[in-house]
């Protein structure tokens, strides 16, 4: 017997190599120290490098391993990873091996550590981080300056380190990461899943290791370090897939699914919280600016009021900051506003609009991470040529300087742009069969008075995409 019938996908614990890989007590350190090793390799490298003179930042950000590897590889496939298999990047993260690190240490050295408040597990201070990411990425462009990409990874590991130390329970994760609310909101649809076998083994277990907080502080087989709960696990939302709860549980009840995506066994919620809510507004309007980045004209229509604004006021050496503030705060004002009447009009009242937001939350963020994976790909693909010279030249201060003079020549995309944006808008059309099926599973009676929203947004996307390949 199972929970329910629906929560069946294939249990992987049943392939014996990943039983023993879930169960190797070095599992999954061995992996997060490995990753550990290369961002602080990452963060040592890109130290005080910052482009030549005569060379174009964007050009030098692909030739420099350190933001050709975090920005151009690994930002983006973290992307498709959460949407397709949940918070698997998680699993491997160095920043949870760091945070988890200090917790011990101040543990032992006798910290009183704090228990995270409720609103930080909000995720406020979340959206914040990122949105002052965002920021910087438009303003100072972390994403293209080596030595910017270095202090970020150290602010990064700093802040776990710091975080990990004065609080307890996976503060970081829970509170602080700046993908947390990223990986959260798009891995829900995960195809991968830790969940619990039988309701009866559970309700009959008289162990509860995966709950026991005297099991917390183990290295191996921890009750979870989350506070979750695991035998009624029901949302990829808040797991790790750190695996600890299948090491802790002796009935040998615990599962790694692999499952349909958007699996209807899951827990929905009928709205979003603030945080998320403010968190996926500002991700639409992001990820509408990095669709427009492909195309030339969608860029200077996306752009057209603040670069207005910017030029009446002589505002040029702030440029970036106010193209950030435009993309992640005033366009999703404006976008939701409009998103918002189409939700609700019927009425008339700002608040039943405003009221709306949260209802769209959840269901657009799946056409949102849609538009995000297909600029992900666009990114991957344009960028991964770049591997070989940064692996030779890691500095890539020499390859970006031949590229530039045009002695050597820039390497193409994997893949033409016209099968990218092929791709791209069957990602965006896939995402609105989902949205909509989200929001027919977390409000089944009124879902239908707010579909407009979901079809306005994902023409937006699919537009600008079939422009990359077939106006552009
Ligand atoms: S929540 Fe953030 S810090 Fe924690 S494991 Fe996931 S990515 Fe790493
Ligand atoms: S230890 Fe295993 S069997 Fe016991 S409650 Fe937890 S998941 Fe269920
Ligand atoms: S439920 Fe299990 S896999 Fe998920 S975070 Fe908790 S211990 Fe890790």
């Amino acid at each position: 017997m199972t929970n329910s019938s629906s929560f069946q996908g294939f249990n992987l614990l049943k392939i014996r190599p990943i039983r023993a890989l879930i169960q190797w007590p070095l599992y999954p350190y061995i992996f997060q120290i490995i990753a550990f090793m290369v961002f602080v390799s990452l963060a040592v490298t890109g130290w005080g490098h910052y482009p030549p003179v005569g060379v174009v930042d964007k050009l030098y950000a692909k030739s420099n391993i350190v933001n050709l590897v975090i920005w151009g590889l690994w930002w983006p496939m973290m992307v498709w990873v959460a949407v397709l298999f949940g918070r698997v990047w998680c699993t491997v993260c160095p920043l949870e091996l760091v945070a988890n690190g200090s917790e011990r240490l101040g543990r032992r050295l006798g910290v009183g550590q704090l228990i995270l408040g409720k609103w930080l597990r909000s995720g406020v201070l979340i959206a914040v981080i990122y949105a002052i990411i965002q920021l910087c990425v438009a303003g100072a462009h972390l994403h293209r300056v080596p030595a910017y990409t270095s202090l970020f990874l150290c602010s990064l590991l700093g802040m776990a380190g710091l975080v990990g130390f004065f609080f307890k329970d996976r503060a970081f994760c829970r509170g602080f990461c700046p993908v947390g609310l990223l990986l959260g909101t798009y891995g829900r649809g995960g195809m991968l899943a830790v969940r619990a076998g039988s309701n009866q083994v559970c309700n009959a277990c008289t162990g509860k290791d995966c709950i026991m907080a005297c099991n917390r502080t183990r290295l191996y087989g921890r009750s979870c370090p989350s506070l979750l709960n695991p035998p009624k696990l029901n949302s990829n939302r808040d797991c790790l897939v750190c695996g600890q709860c299948i090491k802790s549980c002796k009935p040998d009840n615990m599962q790694l699914i692999l499952r349909r995506p958007f699996h209807p066994a899951d827990i929905r919620e009928p709205f979003a919280s603030w945080p998320v809510t403010i968190f996926v507004m500002m991700v639409s309007g992001f990820v509408t600016g990095e669709l427009c980045s492909e195309w030339k004209t969608a860029q200077s229509i996306f752009l057209w009021i603040p670069e207005r604004f910017i030029e009446h006021f002589s505002l040029s050496t702030v440029g970036g900051w106010i193209e950030g503030v435009w993309a992640i705060g005033v366009y999703p004002l404006l976008l939701w506003f409009v998103l918002g009447i189409l939700a609700a009009f019927n009425s008339d009242n700002a608040f039943v609009v405003i009221r709306s937001w949260r209802f769209l939350a959840l269901p657009l963020a799946v056409i949102v991470s849609a538009g995000h994976m297909a600029k992900g790909m666009a990114k991957f693909v344009s960028w991964v040529g770049f591997l070989p010279y940064a692996c030779i030249d890691p500095f890539g201060i020499t390859t970006a300087s031949a590229m530039s003079s045009k002695i050597i020549r820039q390497p193409a995309s994997l893949i033409p742009m016209t099968i990218t944006a092929i791709v791209g808008m069957l990602l965006v059309i896939t995402g609105v069969y989902f949205s909509v099926r989200e929001a027919k599973l977390a409000n089944p009676e009124t879902y239908h008075q707010r579909l407009a929203p979901k079809i306005a947004l994902a023409i937006l996307f699919a537009f600008i995409v079939f422009g990359w390949g077939y106006i552009g």
